[in-house]
């Protein structure tokens, strides 16, 4: 994917000096390794510091909630369906904006490189193609990305951005037969204490820092429920049924919104697998309702609509 990099830069610097837009967002080379950094540039001058592998985990989205000015923005397969939401949730409108889409082969896990490597400082790494190379001071090792996706990424069927006023390359081939709810169905085959085990435990290391929800472009209320005090809807000790309650919550709100972007689970600093509850949400919009969040923005958001004609007896 190093080769977009070009072709983004020259794409924000013509938007520049045409004056299309007021601001580009991207990303920018991490200052350590596999952590690429959002980065917004306001002239052509700027436009350099642009930059794009498969370490660009973190959702751009998040930057664009109730922006005013024109805008700039890259965007793959999860970002831009992010974006479709923005735009039918009305905090961005479409014409402010001015998308570069990008056909995206998907992120690299930084946590699995990191387990590869023993967990030795890695100084540098480098894709060549398919295949990426981690340096350290005493060691260099080959990966092949496939085996070290992330695991949203592994599973991804709309890798090609579904909105876009231009794109850097043609697009990439979708994966077709994957089974992206294999986990969600071992699950739903527990019983009602082993499912509350599970969770349980998966959350058992959570530090309550909100890294996940503040990383997810769909939280963007004013006040988080979690940080009101007026009333006090959760409390903030790390009490397991406050983190469990924040967790269901969490979830909830991301019912029929969520991409499976991945930037919650990234943005972890427990590596907490935070996408089992949004996972089992998307499984249920998909086989319940037929949908699939951000992929147009000819249909509203399954939760705002209501048909008494709707085809599912269960709604009516
Ligand atoms: S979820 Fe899909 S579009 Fe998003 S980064 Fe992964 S492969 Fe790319
Ligand atoms: S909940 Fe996680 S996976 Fe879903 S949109 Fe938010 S950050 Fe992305
Ligand atoms: S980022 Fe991880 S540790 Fe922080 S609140 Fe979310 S799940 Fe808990």
């Amino acid at each position: 994917m190093l080769e977009y990099v070009e072709k983004i830069k020259e794409t924000a610097r013509k938007l520049f000096e045409e004056g299309k837009v007021d601001v580009f967002i991207g990303y920018k080379k991490g200052s350590v390794p596999m952590m690429n950094q959002p980065v917004l540039i306001s002239n052509a001058d700027q436009v350099d510091l642009l930059y794009w592998d498969s370490n660009c985990g973190l959702n751009l989205c998040n930057y664009l909630t109730r922006r005013t000015d024109r805008i700039g923005i890259v965007a793959n397969g999860c970002n831009s369906r992010n974006i479709v939401t923005h735009i039918t949730e009305n905090q961005i409108s479409r014409d402010q904006l001015y998308i570069v889409g990008i056909p995206c082969k998907g992120m690299i896990d930084h946590r699995a490189v990191q387990r590869a490597v023993k967990q030795r400082e890695i100084l540098s790494i480098e894709e060549q193609g398919e295949t990426f190379m981690v340096k350290g001071k005493d060691f260099e090792d080959t990966f092949n990305k496939s085996d070290y996706l992330q695991r949203n990424c592994s599973v991804c069927t709309h890798r090609n951005p579904v909105i876009f006023d231009e794109m850097v390359a043609p697009p990439v081939e979708e994966q077709i037969g994957v089974d992206a709810y294999k986990d969600v169905k071992e699950i739903e085959g527990m019983d009602p204490d082993k499912k509350w085990e599970f969770f349980t435990r998966i959350i058992e290391n959570c530090i309550r820092c909100y890294a996940c929800r503040n990383a997810c472009p769909l939280c963007y209320c004013p006040t988080c429920f979690v940080d009101e005090s007026k009333p006090q809807w959760v409390g903030k000790s790390s009490d397991p049924i406050d983190t469990m309650t924040f967790h269901i919550l969490r979830a909830y709100h991301c019912a029929g919104r969520c991409t499976d972007c991945g930037a919650c689970e990234r943005a972890c600093p427990v590596g907490i697998p935070v996408r089992q509850f949004t996972k089992k949400l998307n499984k249920d919009a998909k086989e319940l309702f037929s949908w699939e969040a951000g992929l147009t923005l000819d249909q509203r958001p399954l939760l705002d609509v209501f048909r008494p004609d709707d085809y599912n007896d269960f709604i009516r």
